[in-house]
């Protein structure tokens, strides 16, 4: 039988923890018992802070049995993706190299999270370095798919977003490079959002792709992944790239989730859609039926450049992963291999011997892609894509206010199906890769099944700096459904 408590959304344990009427140990409590009875099986938590989150939970009932105020997130349970550096446990990217690494900060994130009173239970696992689309690239455990155990979660944040589907957290974050937040939101049947690169800061997240990281909210409700932006969104004098809010400010996004949208144009990409699974391509086209019926406008768009999205990203985030990855040499942080003969082993062995399959594979096409002689032909061919594919948004938006495609071709795969051929697991990720070229936010929610009982996700993408009105577009599709309220028969 499931738990009732556990079946609340972020917003309702939260008004409830605040009026008194649950308490927030009662619902870590049964977080606990959940995550000791099926994760076991579905391998979401590389670390989980039982005593400390039990501890934090016991403050908050004295402070709200007290008077005393509180936070936005007060009392809820949440996890987060294990590459955002926390000062308590490790900070591991499912990676050998980083395994017994302690971070010496928190991420903004995880200190937004914390001022707002939330309860971090645990860390979740991914592909190694945030690199891939099953979370079979961790370098640490495997996680399955709650609705299906012989398939993947979908990748890289598989963990996060299968714990949230098998209730074994109430909120999480991940982190999304080409899709790693949608693509498994899709395959576990949540919402996840990946805001305007920018938004939110990446202070504290172990960079893959640093022009194309962003960190986002993986939730089952729509209004709760507003309420994780009302915590995590917003300027940080500690990241650069993150925006000025003087001139894009934010807002209270949840507060304005049920403000009336008139004239909506949403714009479809037919000859785009057409590449993904027959049952894939009609629960699209029914989701957008369904706008219509509500009083949408429907107009067809091309974009001519999107089919060049995967080839561009593909050279552009494993160029910038090689840099990123240079770090990781044995001395600065991490392992280091045993016995190395000279300098040049300390590097060379500490790498050869930690890093994963898949993460060697992108440091040697990243590090080939810069190399000179071939820069000109990859390094700068591919940011000119990047530049007609943002070209390709800019045209869209002046003709519609978001444009609704698939997340994936295809719903939640077998586990050992595609990992030994990187190619076919790249080209799953064609519909998520151009929202992180062009910066645009872009959304997941559940919008149906296939035939096996898998989770099929709609994709909703928005201009820049458009969070507000996306969660809206999002939000009155999922009042008409009750595909979020599905849970899988496990728990
Ligand atoms: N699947 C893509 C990759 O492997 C995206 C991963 C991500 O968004 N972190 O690079």
């Amino acid at each position: 039988m499931a738990n009732e408590l556990l079946n609340m959304d972020c917003k309702e344990l939260r008004d409830q923890i605040a009026a008194g009427q649950v308490k927030s140990t009662e619902a870590a409590e049964s977080v606990f018992k959940a995550i000791e009875k099926n994760d076991p099986v579905l391998g979401t938590y590389i670390s989980t802070f039982k005593q400390q989150a039990l501890a934090k939970a016991g403050d908050i009932d004295d402070k709200i049995a007290a008077g005393k105020p509180v936070g936005q997130l007060a009392g809820v349970p949440v996890a987060i993706k294990d590459n955002m550096c926390t000062t308590f446990g490790a900070t591991t990217c499912a990676s050998k190299i980083l395994e017994n690494f302690h971070a010496p900060y928190n991420a903004t994130v995880v200190e937004k999270l914390l001022a707002a009173d939330a309860v971090i239970i645990g860390k979740t696992n991914l592909d190694e370095f945030a690199m891939g689309s099953s979370t079979e690239n961790s370098g640490l455990k495997q996680t399955v798919n709650p609705w299906d155990t012989t398939r993947v979660p979908g990748g890289s944040s598989g963990g996060s977003t299968a714990a949230v589907a098998a209730h074994l957290c109430f909120a999480a974050l991940g982190s999304d490079t080409g899709g790693s937040i949608r693509q498994p939101a899709s395959f576990c049947g949540v919402v996840g959002l990946k805001p305007t690169y920018g938004r939110v800061s990446r202070f504290g997240l172990v960079a893959y792709g640093s022009s194309l990281d962003q960190i986002g909210p993986i939730t089952r409700t729509v209004a709760d992944s507003a309420l994780m932006m009302n915590i995590i969104a917003g300027h940080d004098p500690a990241d650069s790239t993150s925006v000025d809010e003087s001139t894009t400010p934010v807002c209270d996004y949840l507060e304005k989730l049920d403000e009336p949208l008139d004239n909506l144009k949403i714009a479809v990409v037919p000859q785009f859609n057409a590449g993904a699974d027959q049952q894939v391509q009609k629960a699209i086209a029914d989701a957008v039926d369904a706008y219509e019926k509500l009083g949408a406008e429907i107009t067809e768009i091309n974009m001519p450049h999107l089919d060049y999205a995967i080839a561009a990203y593909y050279v552009i985030a494993t160029a910038e992963a090689s840099s990123n990855l240079a770090r990781y040499d044995g001395v600065h942080y991490g392992y280091r291999t045993k016995n190395p003969q000279d300098y040049i082993e300390v590097y060379s062995k500490s790498r050869a011997e930690a890093f994963g399959k898949e993460v060697k594979r992108r440091i040697m096409l990243g590090t080939y892609a810069l190399s000179s002689g071939y820069y000109d032909a990859y390094y700068l061919k591919a940011l000119k894509v990047r530049n007609l594919i943002r070209g390709d948004f800019t045209s869209a938006f002046e003709k519609c206010d978001c444009i609704m495609m698939p997340v994936s071709p295809t719903t939640a795969f077998k586990i050992g199906e595609k990992i030994d051929d990187p190619l076919t697991m790249y080209i799953s990720d064609i519909y998520t890769i151009a929202a992180n070229l062009a910066g645009v936010p872009a959304i997941s929610i559940p919008c149906g099944f296939d035939d096996n009982n898998l989770p099929i996700g709609l994709q909703i993408l928005a201009p820049a700096f458009a969070e507000d009105k996306l969660l809206r577009i999002a939000r009155i599709y999922e009042k008409e459904t009750d595909w979020h309220k599905k849970t899988p028969t496990m728990i």
